[in-house]
């Protein structure tokens, strides 16, 4: 596309979200024209929090499936849409509400600890929600007796025992994008790029390893961490591994600073679904509406309610 037509469609969607009384909100991972437009970029838990603090009478979602309905959840009077309604999540795919039901079913008694990045049914099924940036405030709120079942990722969760110091039982799923950057591209960047610091967000196949084995120079941080830890940095220069997205807000965000990506192949084509000419249409012929069953809606609510209790 060129870059007249991405500025006249993004003067487009920017003038049908005002006429319709629209926020934007956008993921770190969307592609870079959907960024720019956006009146909000950030991670789940910030666009959580400002999909429940808007006044606006719609909320647009440029992200995954369960990330509007997390903002249907949060703001149940308010219309939610998603440009693209196939933009899914292997993560959140890899449980169902019946098999988390047949797990619980297995440990009467265990507290569960349901990362984000799951359906609405599966957090109604939960007693915590928590996210990459209070996963461990979550884990150290709850008594050390008690047996926690974490799910869905398995690498979060390894890598969550080894920071509280907690025994968990992890449901064994795993993000198909985070799972792929492996240590291997983690030690050849550190041969090639001594210099530079190194940020890896915990769903990463390579998290744990690159906690046992890194210096100083190792990060494990959410995306929203890793921003402000480059804005905050003295250092030039910063390896990233995460998905690739987050390369184009780390720019804008700390200007003149040197961000690569451990992986290149690190791209969600999930998040990648969601273009500007679906924002655009989906401001303009009001689609795709997410909506959550409001008895769904309750159970999940309290779930994320005392996730933010703790955070
Ligand atoms: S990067 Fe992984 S966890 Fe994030 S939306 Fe894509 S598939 Fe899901």
């Amino acid at each position: 596309m060129s870059t007249t037509t991405i500025s006249r469609m993004q003067d487009e969607a920017k003038a049908l979200a005002r006429e319709r009384d629209a926020v934007i909100l956008a993921h770190n991972y969307q592609v870079p024209e959907v960024q720019d437009v956006a009146d909000y970029v950030g991670d789940s838990l910030g666009l959580s929090r400002e999909a429940a603090a808007t006044d606006a009478e719609a909320i647009v979602f440029c992200g995954v499936h369960f990330m509007a309905e997390t903002a249907a959840i949060l703001s149940p009077d308010k219309t939610v849409l998603i440009p693209d309604l196939d933009a899914g999540c292997s993560l959140a795919a890899s449980i169902t509400a019946d098999q988390l039901r047949e797990w619980k079913a297995k440990h009467p008694g265990a507290v569960v600890v349901s990362y984000v990045n799951t359906t609405a049914e599966v957090k109604a099924e939960s007693d915590y929600c928590c996210t990459s940036g209070n996963a461990k405030a979550v884990i150290e709120a709850i008594a050390p007796e008690q047996e926690i079942l974490f799910l869905p990722d398995m690498f979060l969760g390894i890598w969550l025992e080894r920071v509280t110091g907690r025994k968990l039982t992890i449901w064994l799923g795993e993000c198909h994008v985070h799972a792929g950057i492996r240590p291997e591209d983690v030690e050849r960047w550190q041969a090639d790029a001594p210099d530079a610091e190194l940020l890896v967000h915990p769903e990463c196949g390579c998290a744990s390893q690159c906690m046992a084995f890194g210096n100083e120079r190792t990060h494990i941080l959410s995306t929203e961490g890793m921003i402000n830890f480059a804005k905050a940095s003295s250092k030039q220069r910063f390896l990233v591994a995460t998905e690739t997205g987050i390369i184009h807000r780390l720019n804008k965000e700390a200007p003149g600073k040197r961000f690569e990506a451990v992986s290149e192949r690190a791209i969600c084509k999930y998040m990648k679904m969601i273009t500007l000419e679906k924002l655009r249409d989906s401001l303009r012929d009001w689609k795709h509406v997410v909506t959550v069953d409001a008895e769904v809606a309750a159970r999940a609510r309290g779930a994320i309610d005392r996730m933010v209790a703790i955070s």
